[in-house]
């Protein structure tokens, strides 16, 4: 075909029914056969997706795929034709269809139209959902035999889509993982090693009650350009309906190590384990904070629940940052944000003294910025007290152990962050310590009740690195 400019399509799922190809995309239609009836898909391609030859073609009497090449050339509605249809009445089956499918099509499409209306450009190309075994089979020739999650990941970025996979090379990853163990339980989900071709994973499973949580963080994670490498490497989302109720997976990169607080909880670090980590904490919320302008950018994002538990170590040393549930997204041509934000979200110990007396100004994008980089100095805290300095430490505890109970509520944490005005302790010992010197600066310097007083993070990495250059011309 000679087709170079940019197509319109018909999408089942997207906003105004409508995607647009990138130049050299197709627009597609197929319909599926799903627990026993037809599905339709319809929905833009991807010039990468394209070179894939799965999506054009269809396959056994499973399903029916179609590319064409004008504007809303899959208007019309495919069907199969299986030897089923000839049996009974025909006039049965169309009533039971539409009973059984009208309301279901309106709940996906009502569902997935709130995705979708915040990153059409990504449409999905499949619904997610229980799928006739036959043509599962039949995606697995999506992902290619003999290729790795790193190369599939490489593929992706190179393709220039640049924020995710294919939803259904996501979906038949997902599909054929092995849960090995659970590793971890959070706010929401319970966290899994799986195993898939031989690499370990990690699976975050939330139950139906949380979709809500699993569509955010797998919407945040899919977010142009996020990838960094102090970022969780994100692998997959997908939902599995078994019948009776859903099972939403997030399927990501596996560290072993654990989250920064086990880690921390079982080692000691030297000092310049403390700055290798301390570093590339800072690179990962430098790089979500940062908004990068232009077509292949990024928008602003804060986390909101920055803490050593949601920071994982990996087996080289560094860490990324995880758990992007609570997180936001600045719009700066709008100056909006791009959930409604309710008050106090996060963790009561970490946050900052404008969430815990309300003062903060929501407007604002940079008060969550603020927010966060107060929280960044009490990880750091933390980390510091674990720096092994000619044999002497201290023990692992979480910011104010000392001042607050166990589960402290807000007033408690209000009492002692904002009317007593106390923070961490920063220990005399660390003075003789240039690296630990410079991390007790940084601390106080995130800390301040004034926020717009804090450091950015992209200055906290900027003096971290140049403690590494002084060590560095030093040794
Ligand atoms: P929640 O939203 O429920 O808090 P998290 O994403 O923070 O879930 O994960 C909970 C815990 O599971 C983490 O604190 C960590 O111990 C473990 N965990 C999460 N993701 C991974 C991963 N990719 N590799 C190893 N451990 C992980
Ligand atoms: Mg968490």
């Amino acid at each position: 075909h000679d087709v170079v400019a940019a197509l319109k399509c018909v999408c089942h799922l997207c906003a105004n029914h409508t995607c647009e190809t990138e130049a050299e995309g197709a627009c597609w239609n197929s319909v599926m056969l799903i627990d026993g009836r037809e599905e339709a898909v319809k929905s833009c391609l991807s010039p990468s997706e394209m070179k894939g030859q799965v999506f054009c073609y269809g396959s056994r009497h499973v399903s029916k795929r179609n590319c064409c090449f004008t504007d809303f050339c899959n208007n019309e509605t495919l069907h199969l034709h299986t030897e089923r249809s000839s049996e009974g009445s025909v006039w049965g089956q169309l009533v039971l269809a539409a009973v059984i499918l009208v309301p279901s099509c309106l709940l996906c499409v009502a569902v997935v139209l709130g995705v979708c209306a915040v990153h059409h450009q990504r449409c999905i190309h499949s619904k997610a959902r229980a799928q006739d075994p036959e043509e599962l089979l039949d995606d697995q020739s999506l992902v290619s035999p003999e290729k790795g999650l790193k190369e599939l990941i490489c593929d992706m970025s190179t393709s220039g889509s640049g924020s995710g996979l294919p939803l259904l090379v996501q979906r038949t990853i997902a599909r054929t993982i092995v849960l090995q163990e659970s590793i971890g339980k959070g706010r929401f989900g319970e966290v899994w090693r799986g195993r898939w071709r031989g690499e370990d994973v990690a699976v975050k499973i939330f139950s139906s009650r949380d979709e809500r949580s699993w569509f955010r963080e797998a919407e945040i994670y899919q977010t142009i350009m996020l990838r960094h490498e102090n970022i969780l490497g994100f692998i997959a989302a997908d939902n599995k309906d078994n019948g009776s109720w859903t099972q939403l997976w997030l399927v990501s990169e596996y560290h072993e190590y654990g989250s920064l607080f086990d880690y921390l909880n079982r080692h000691t670090v030297s000092v310049d384990d403390m700055i290798i980590l301390a570093l590339s904490i800072a690179s990962g919320l430098a790089h979500l904070h940062m908004e990068i302008v232009g077509t292949q950018g990024k928008p602003a994002i804060a986390h909101r629940d920055i803490k050593s538990k949601n920071i994982l170590v990996k087996k080289s040393g560094t860490a990324v940052i995880a758990d992007l549930g609570l997180a936001v997204k600045h719009n700066s041509t709008t100056n909006t944000i791009d959930i409604p934000v309710n008050h106090r979200v996060g963790t009561k110990r970490y946050m900052a003294p404008e969430i815990l007396d309300d003062t903060i100004n929501m407007n604002n994008f940079e008060a969550f910025k603020r927010a966060d980089i107060y929280a960044l100095g009490l990880v750091f805290w933390e980390l510091a007290r674990r720096c092994s300095v000619r044999g002497l430490f201290e023990d692992f505890q979480l910011p104010y152990h000392d001042l607050v109970p166990c589960d402290p509520s807000v007033e408690d944490m209000r009492r002692v962050v904002c009317d007593q005005k106390l923070r961490p302790n920063i220990p005399n010992q660390w003075q003789s310590c240039e690296a630990l010197r410079v991390m007790g600066k940084i601390m106080r310097e995130c800390w301040y009740a004034n926020s717009s007083a804090r450091l950015t993070a992209l200055r906290v990495k900027k003096t971290v690195s140049q403690v590494t250059v002084i060590r560095e011309v030093k040794d």
